[in-house]
């Protein structure tokens, strides 16, 4: 398959709706995103290895959640398990898309070579790179440092969504995570007050993390 086939299947099933997020997915090229030895099913609509016991999401599942997560020029979006970075990288591009000011994404990953990888992957988009922190750490806490967050978004399952997600994000923000199989969007309303949402019928890693 090649991308543009991966791109209509995705739109004609209704994964992919909207423009700016269908220019992301052409932009940022899945291929520089996965290892060399699978750079040929790079875009079939599937999870690869990307070592370590990890995967590359399916791009149906990044496609959903983006959709769900409705990323906008100028926001500050927090990425938790940045695996290959391809998520990290289609993030970049549209928080990037801001003439006034641009946004700025804050990356985690907690396995070290997976985060070397993810850097060596973005560096073939230097205009998206500055747009990025890329940090190592557990994400089960957040990232205090840069909180809060208009949107946070994360690529592995958690029991539930960690207290510290939803105390780091502004009041008027989205969380989109995976709980155990099925994907959680809480938007935060006030405070303390959350409206959720849940999606069934997904399959992700386990988030590791205290
Ligand atoms: N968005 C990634 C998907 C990677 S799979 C991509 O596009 O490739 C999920 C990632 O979450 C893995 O790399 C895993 O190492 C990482 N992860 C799991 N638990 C974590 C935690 N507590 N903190 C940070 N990263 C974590």
């Amino acid at each position: 398959m090649d991308k543009e086939t991966l791109i209509a299947g995705l739109i004609k099933d209704g994964y992919l709706k909207t423009p700016r997020v269908i220019e992301a997915f052409r932009a940022v090229d899945r291929k520089d995103f996965v290892p060399e030895a699978d750079k040929n099913s790079a875009y079939e609509n599937i999870p690869l290895l990307i070592g370590y016991s990890q995967t590359i999401s399916q791009p149906l599942t990044v496609a959903f959640m983006l959709e769900l997560l409705e990323p906008r020029g100028g926001e500050k979006i927090l990425d938790i398990g940045s695996g290959s970075g391809w998520q990290m990288t289609l993030l970049a591009f549209l928080v990037k898309d801001e003439e006034i000011k641009t946004g700025k994404i804050v990356a985690i990953e907690r396995i070290p070579e997976l985060k070397k990888f993810a850097e060596e992957n973005i560096s073939r988009y230097p205009d998206l790179k500055p747009v990025v922190r890329l940090e190592l750490g557990d994400g089960s806490f957040g990232f205090s440092d840069e909180a809060p967050f208009d949107k946070i978004i994360a690529a592995a399952a958690a029991e539930k969504i960690p207290t510290a997600w939803k105390e780091q994000l502004k009041i008027g923000g989205r969380i989109v995570a995976p709980v155990k199989d099925s994907i959680i969007v809480l938007d935060k309303i006030s405070k303390e007050e959350f409206t959720p949402r849940q999606y069934f019928g997904f399959d992700f890693v386990p988030l590791i993390g205290a």
